[in-house]
């Protein structure tokens, strides 16, 4: 079978517009669709969709005459409009949706710089968009010119990236980096590759996706001046992959930075394991590397949108071992309440005895992984980098655990619930009772002494 070939479209609504202009972004943004009357120009709504675009408090509608171009329009179940079209579907709330369910603003030691993970940090730089996602799990912001943020705001975000060095890794996002005035855009990226602990940047944009033009050449070299530098688009179907983005991905990649893919999955849009399938080959053929797979937020109005979370382990089942294992997305949940992202996936471990792993594979066949019996551990003690290694307190997880940094993980207040209200008493005074000998090992040499030592010297000296 030979490759699909990407198709150009322009709505018959726009055949009369010059090249020039069609290809210029700035055109493209004060051009943007976002009435009933105005889309109704492109295609027929159907009454759900002009009960939406007609009711007051809709998350914002805009649309670039491009991408309203991709839309087939004698189909109102099409991929594209799903997306960009709002439904009376929206305006039906759901019992777990919230406004802000990732909780990011909770995870915001100043206005709009998310830092939920150790080494690394959200900066919202813009709440504006090329078009709005139906879906966008930041509609608590994304859309509202009002909330944007202030030049007081963006001194405050980089004095606290400044005073935290374990900061390696910040993501410009919004709304979307690349709607932003090329100056601003410029004057953010460079304050930030001026930080020195800031190792990497990296940007989330749909313009390649809602507005390929505005990926010119001039933007392209002003971003390869800032390198390591690291985008991701957001595209969630095969038809959103045009002649117009595959050459936006390419001037991308030529000046040098990684190109990888997030997309949400969505009912009536990609929730089948042939379209996913589709999306990520013809993204590797444009040189995009699929990274995630979200399963669809608890966002206010996006409920119709939602799919089981097996429909996710569903399609990864169907995406691993039948395609390149480049091609395959990692699927994960973004945690309500803000735990971050967990990914998901099937499983393909089935048992394990003392050295031998039974596993299964893509096509059912069953092996069994015979493992050393007489493995030489790691020495954290003569290894640079244990010794050099960067701590972020408190956030350690299991991975502390399986370094034998404290025995467990406790939720709030179980230490309270399990001591019943009694009092401390002779035999539940000595709190070395509970330490296995060699947990905490590396705080406690800091001292001088191991836990083992210490268990000796209490032995030894009769203390009780
Ligand atoms: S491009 Fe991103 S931020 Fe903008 S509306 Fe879509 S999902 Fe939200």
């Amino acid at each position: 079978m030979s490759p699909r070939v990407f198709e150009t479209r322009r709505a018959r609504a726009f055949g009369d517009v010059p090249e020039t202009q069609w290809n210029d972004w700035r055109w493209q943004l004060s051009h943007r669709l976002n009435t009933a009357e105005e889309i109704e120009r492109i295609f027929p709504l159907t009454e759900s969709e002009r009960t939406a675009l007609n009711a007051s408090d809709l998350f914002r509608v805009d649309i670039t005459p491009y991408f309203i171009s991709l839309i087939r329009p004698d189909d109102p179940a099409d991929p594209i409009r799903r997306q960009v079209i709002p439904t009376a579907a929206e305006l039906v709330p759901f019992t777990a949706m919230m406004e802000d369910s990732l909780a990011e603003d909770r995870h915001s030691p100043v206005p709009g710089l998310v830092h939920r993970y150790p080494d690394r940090v959200l900066m919202l730089v813009t709440t504006q968009c090329a078009s709005y996602c139906r879906y966008c799990t930041r509609s608590r912001i994304v859309g509202d010119a009002s909330a944007q943020f202030s030049r007081a705001e963006f001194d405050a975000m980089f004095d606290y990236i400044e005073r935290t060095p374990q900061i390696r890794d910040v993501l410009l996002s919004g709304g979307d980096p690349l709607t932003l005035a090329p100056g601003l855009l410029e004057e953010l990226i460079a304050r930030l590759r001026a930080i020195e602990h800031v190792e990497i940047i990296r940007i989330g944009s749909r313009v390649p996706v809602f507005l390929p033009m505005r990926v010119d050449d001039a933007l392209c070299s002003m971003l390869a001046r800032y390198h390591p530098l690291w985008l991701n688009i957001h595209v969630n179907h095969p038809n959103e992959i045009t002649p117009e983005l595959a050459a936006a991905a390419d001037r991308l990649s030529r000046a040098g930075i990684p190109l990888g893919n997030q997309s949400v999955l969505l009912a009536g849009v990609n929730d089948c394991v042939h379209i996913q399938r589709r999306l990520v080959q013809d993204l590797l053929r444009i040189r995009v590397r699929p990274y995630y797979l979200y399963q669809c937020d608890l966002v206010e109005g996006a409920g119709h949108f939602r799919t089981p979370v097996a429909k996710g382990i569903e399609i990864i089942e169907g995406l691993r071992g039948h395609t390149s294992g480049f091609a395959v997305p990692q699927y994960v949940v973004d945690a309500p309440g803000g735990g971050g992202k967990i990914p998901l996936g099937p499983n393909y471990l089935l048992s394990m005895s003392d050295h031998r792993t039974a596993l299964r594979n893509y096509e059912g066949y069953i092996s069994v992984y015979e493992e050393p019996v007489d493995y030489t551990a790691h020495d954290p003690a003569t290894c640079p980098d244990c010794c050099d290694k960067r701590t972020e307190a408190g956030q350690s997880g299991v991975s502390g655990l399986l370094e034998g940094e404290q025995l467990a993980i406790e939720p709030a207040g179980w230490e309270a619930i399990h001591a019943r209200g009694g009092s401390k008493h002779r035999l539940n005074r000595d709190e070395e009772k509970w330490q296995p000998r060699g947990i905490g090992a590396e705080k406690s040499s800091a001292a001088g002494e191991t836990p083992v030592h210490s268990v000796l010297r209490k032995k030894t000296s009769g203390k009780p």
